[in-house]
């Protein structure tokens, strides 16, 4: 799907989560595992004010996993709890209910105090465009639900699904806009593909990319094209000439023979966002 954030669809975001989070006592945040920090929202934290959280980090097939297990130890140490999923396979989806059980325990012990027994907890998916979140649902929520109709009074037009005797799950996950004011995050979210390519110039992504390559995972481009760390040596612009050398390999070439370096651009970029590159992760904690 493509995205451009212009001021109306934030606004018209922003209003819908806070509606549905006056609704919810836990969030359920979802990130790319592949770069967990710039794919979240900044002001998510103001949003989910009060509420229960876990952070999933969606994609996490696509990523490094030593690198996962670092993204999860820092949100963890900020009291958030925190699971690695590939939600298209499956794979992590079934940790999520004892979590939320857990996340929930206080609010269920709490209304259990007051003698309130048949009032679920009540949670919603969020995240930015593309991160996953309708896979996501679908893979967790998808075989063992009943949807509940409209609650009359209560949350009118919403449907919630029951996951257990405890926890209801709102339907529709709430859209989060990125932010993508700092260029590196803006890198980052384009090479994910969550903000639209024409943003940014493919070239400038694919040299992004290439620089951030041959820094944290040189033995990619060796492997996927060929190209040894030594051989853009000596050159001016190492990226620049790595890039001309993946379109030699690739064949992508132009009329006249010469690289063809948008093409090669787009290559390189869907290498990535397909798993083809190997598992990369574009920042640390
Ligand atoms: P939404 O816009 O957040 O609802 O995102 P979607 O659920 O439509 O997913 C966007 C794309 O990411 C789709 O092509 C999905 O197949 C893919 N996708 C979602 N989750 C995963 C995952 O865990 N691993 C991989 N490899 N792809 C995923």
């Amino acid at each position: 799907m493509d995205y451009q954030w212009y001021p109306g669809h934030m606004t018209k975001a922003r209003r819908m989560m806070q509606e549905n989070m006056a609704l919810i006592d836990l969030l359920i945040e979802l990130t790319d595992a592949r770069a967990p920090q710039s794919g979240r929202n900044p002001d998510i934290d103001t949003l989910a004010k009060g509420k229960s959280r876990i952070i999933v980090l969606n994609k996490a097939d696509l990523a490094d996993s030593a690198l996962t297990e670092s993204w999860r130890a820092h949100f963890e140490a900020e009291g958030i709890l925190t699971a690695a999923v590939d939600s298209r396979k499956g794979s992590g989806v079934r940790q999520l209910k004892p979590l939320i059980d857990r996340a929930c325990e206080e609010k269920i012990e709490r209304n259990r105090r007051r003698g309130i027994v048949n009032r679920p907890v009540r949670a919603m998916i969020a995240g930015i465009p593309n991160v996953g979140k309708s896979t996501f649902i679908n893979s967790f929520a998808g075989k063992a639900v009943a949807r509940t109709g409209d609650k009359p009074g209560v949350t009118k037009g919403k449907q919630w699904i029951r996951l257990n005797k405890n926890v209801e799950l709102l339907d529709t996950p709430g859209i989060l806009w990125p932010k993508f004011d700092d260029q590196v995050i803006g890198m980052r979210l384009a090479i994910l593909g969550s903000i639209r390519d024409e943003i940014t110039d493919e070239g400038e992504l694919a040299v992004w990319m290439i620089r951030y390559l041959m820094d944290a995972y040189p033995a990619a481009l060796e492997e996927r094209y060929g190209i040894g760390a030594d051989e853009s040596e000596g050159s001016s612009n190492p990226a620049a000439c790595v890039l001309e050398k993946i379109a030699l390999r690739r064949g992508c070439l132009k009329a006249g023979g010469e690289a063809d370096l948008a093409k090669a651009s787009k290559v390189l970029i869907d290498d990535f966002r397909s798993g083809r590159l190997g598992r990369i992760t574009l920042e640390r904690p």
